[in-house]
């Protein structure tokens, strides 16, 4: 029985999401480990999709429940998450402002011209650029934000950073914990490990909640692209913690719960080392999947570290959730103009 049987979903996703054989990816790490992804990338028509669109299904029901008429998010300038939150405002029919701050130094002459940006845009949400930095926390700009539609007589409704801070922010991951194991039963076998980017924490806190139901939580191998790997583990144990108690799972979640390998987050949020470069340019060039220097290239580093040095012992199956983040890559063109 699903955990979330009690919470009510607004669809903007198409529903299941591929798991796909990665046979180039594996042969390139030597044959070892199979690989596979999972495509939460390609979730969604709107506005080329993502992981946020799987939580922001389960915040949808109460924002029009609150009567609001205006959605109010934060992230960076290339945000994915703002760009899913006014997508999901188009296709609800609100308003949204977004609050894109600082967060990466980074200084590609189109940066917040492409991409993300450009898309939030397009889809009528006022971006509002601010010179704030990076922070997955509850930041004043955004309260300015909430407080500059009510002046204006509107009614905002508030989603944090990732929609992580948020009482119903993790229940799409529960989801695809529970997604992952009828797939599995379809396929005929279990998946070792669970690799995924964490940063604002409710992705890989959803995925803790529902694989804890299945006594495999310490398989999800959260990998840190923050930065700031101490707070966010605080966050993803919190809203784990919350989760767990809203769906009513009936355990703990403890501290070895919460495996996240910070590794591979240098330099700095938002900013590609070589490593990652060179991540990018191996799942591009075996399996044309495209992964992004913010996120998933600095995921998909992990992944190959980790397989190259053995830490999946040989014969595993290893599923690398992959949770979007492609359209950052036009505010990075310098790195890959040959490639
Ligand atoms: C937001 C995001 C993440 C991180 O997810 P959190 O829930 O914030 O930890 C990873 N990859 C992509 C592409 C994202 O947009």
């Amino acid at each position: 029985m699903s955990l979330l049987e009690k919470f009510e979903r607004y669809p903007l996703t198409y529903g299941k999401t591929p798991i796909e054989h990665l046979p180039r990816l594996t042969e390139a790490l030597g044959g070892k480990v199979e690989i596979y992804a999972k495509r939460d990338d390609c979730n969604s028509g709107l506005a080329m999709g993502g992981n946020k669109l799987r939580k922001l299904e389960y915040i949808v029901p109460d924002a029009l429940a609150s009567g609001a008429d205006t959605l109010v998010s934060i992230g960076g300038v290339q945000s994915n998450h703002t760009r899913m939150v006014a997508a999901t405002a188009a296709k609800i029919g609100m308003k949204c402002v977004v609050v894109q701050e600082k967060w990466v130094p980074h200084f590609d002459a189109v940066y917040d011209r492409v991409g993300n940006i450009l898309m939030t845009r397009l889809m009528g949400a006022e971006s509002r650029l601010v010179d704030d930095g990076f922070d997955i926390g509850i930041r004043e700009s955004w309260e300015n934000a909430m407080q500059s539609v009510r002046d204006a007589g509107g009614k905002p409704y508030g989603i944090p950073a990732g929609a992580s801070v948020h009482k119903y922010g993790a229940l799409g991951y529960i989801g695809f914990a529970e997604e992952v194991a009828e797939q599995e039963k379809e396929l005929g076998f279990a998946f070792e490990y669970i690799v995924v980017c964490v940063v604002t924490g409710s992705t890989q806190a959803g995925m803790i909640v529902g694989f804890k139901a299945q006594g495999r939580a310490d398989r999800v191998i959260g990998i840190d692209a923050s930065g700031t790997v101490a707070q966010t583990r605080a966050q993803v144990t919190e809203i784990a913690r919350n989760a767990a108690e809203l769906v009513d799972l009936g355990q703990e979640i403890t501290e070895e719960d919460v495996v996240i390998n910070a590794d591979y987050a240098y330099p700095a949020y938002g900013v590609p080392s070589e490593e990652t470069n060179e991540a990018i340019r191996l799942a591009a060039r075996t399996e044309a999947m495209m992964t992004d220097p913010v996120y998933e290239g600095k995921s998909m580093q992990g992944l190959i570290d980790l397989t190259r040095n053995g830490f999946f012992p040989e014969g595993s199956r290893v599923l690398y959730a992959h949770l979007g983040g492609a359209p950052a890559l036009n505010g990075y063109s310098y790195y890959y103009k040959e490639g």
